[in-house]
C-alpha cells in the first residue's frame, strides 16, 4: 500500500469513526439507573456507560457488546413508556399492591387528538383488562381524588419527570402506593398524536392498558410483545384492530400476570 493509500485509509477509518452514532447517555440515565458525569481525563473511576449499555442490550435481548450498535440504537429510537426497565430504580421495588379491591379512577383532562367519548372509551376499555383478569373493579368518579387520576400532559407537569416532546416517551404512570397522592396516577404525553386506533400514532387504549399494569403494580416484562414490554409493540397494535381486543391485550399480558403472582 503507498503512502498515499495508506493516508487515504486512514482519513475514511477516521472519518467512519466520527460517522459512528455516539452514545448518548440519557436513554441509560433515565430507564437504566446511570449515573453519569461527562468523561474527565483526571477522573479515575471506571466509565459506567458500557456495563449500563449491557444491561439494557439484555433486556433487550440484543447480543450483549457494550458497544452502540445499530440494533441497540434502533431500540433506543422507538417510542416506549416512561417508566424505568430496572426496578430497582423504578418505583416498583418491594411489589407494591392496592389494599383494596374497589378502586376509583378519574378523568382529569381530554387530549385534542380524540374525542372526549374517544377517550372515555378507550381508558374504560383498557381498565377491563385488568378487571377480567383480577378481583379489582374500577368506579368512574369525576370530582375529588381518585385512586387512579388520568391526565394529558406535555413537558414539565409537576411530578419531576418532564416528558420529551413527539415521540420518545409516550406515558408513565406510578405504582400503587397506601398514601394518597401520586401514587397510581397515569400521565399521556400529549405531543404524541393518540389514537382511537390508527397507524397514524398511539392507540390509547393499548398504551393506557400498559400504564394502568404499572398503577396495579406491575414492572416492566423483558419479553417482547408482552404489554408490559418496554416499548410500543407493533405486535399488540394489532390486538386493537381484532373484535376480541381485551382477550387480546390479556394474552400479551400472561408473562407480567406470572410476575404478579410470585
Ligand atoms: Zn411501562
Ligand atoms: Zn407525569
Amino acid at each position: 500500500m503507498g503512502i498515499r493509500r495508506q493516508l487515504c485509509f486512514l482519513a475514511s477509518l477516521v472519518l467512519a469513526i466520527h460517522a459512528a452514532p455516539t452514545l448518548k447517555p440519557e436513554y441509560l440515565m433515565s430507564f437504566y439507573n446511570l449515573v453519569y458525569k461527562p468523561p474527565d481525563s483526571t477522573a479515575r473511576q471506571p466509565d459506567p456507560l458500557p456495563d449500563t449499555l449491557k444491561e439494557m442490550q439484555k433486556f433487550f435481548r440484543l447480543k450483549v457488546t457494550g458497544k452502540l450498535d445499530k440494533k441497540t440504537l434502533e431500540v433506543m429510537k422507538k417510542p416506549r413508556c416512561g417508566v424505568p426497565d430496572v426496578a430497582a430504580y423504578s418505583t416498583f421495588g418491594g411489589k407494591p399492591k392496592w389494599q383494596k379491591n374497589k378502586l376509583t379512577y378519574r378523568i382529569v383532562n381530554y387530549t385534542p387528538d380524540m374525542s372526549n367519548a374517544e377517550v372515555d372509551k378507550s381508558i374504560k376499555k383498557a381498565l377491563q383488562v385488568w378487571a377480567k383478569v383480577t378481583p379489582l373493579r374500577f368506579t368512574r368518579i369525576n370530582n375529588g381524588t381518585a385512586d387512579i387520576m388520568i391526565s394529558f400532559a406535555t413537558r414539565d407537569h409537576g411530578d419531576a419527570q418532564p416528558f420529551d416532546g413527539p415521540q420518545g416517551t409516550l406515558a408513565h404512570a406510578f405504582a400503587p402506593s397506601p398514601s394518597p397522592g401520586i401514587g397510581g396516577d397515569a400521565h399521556f404525553d400529549d405531543d404524541e398524536l393518540f389514537t382511537l386506533g390508527s397507524s397514524k400514532g398511539p392507540v390509547l387504549f393499548l398504551v393506557a392498558a400498559h400504564e394502568f399494569g404499572h398503577s396495579l403494580g406491575l414492572s416492566h416484562s423483558d419479553v417482547r410483545g408482552a404489554l408490559m414490554f418496554p416499548t410500543y409493540s407493533a405486535l399488540l397494535v394489532r390486538c386493537y384492530f381484532e373484535a376480541t381486543a381485551i382477550d387480546c391485550a390479556i394474552n400479551q399480558l400472561k408473562p407480567g400476570l406470572k410476575s404478579m403472582a410470585q
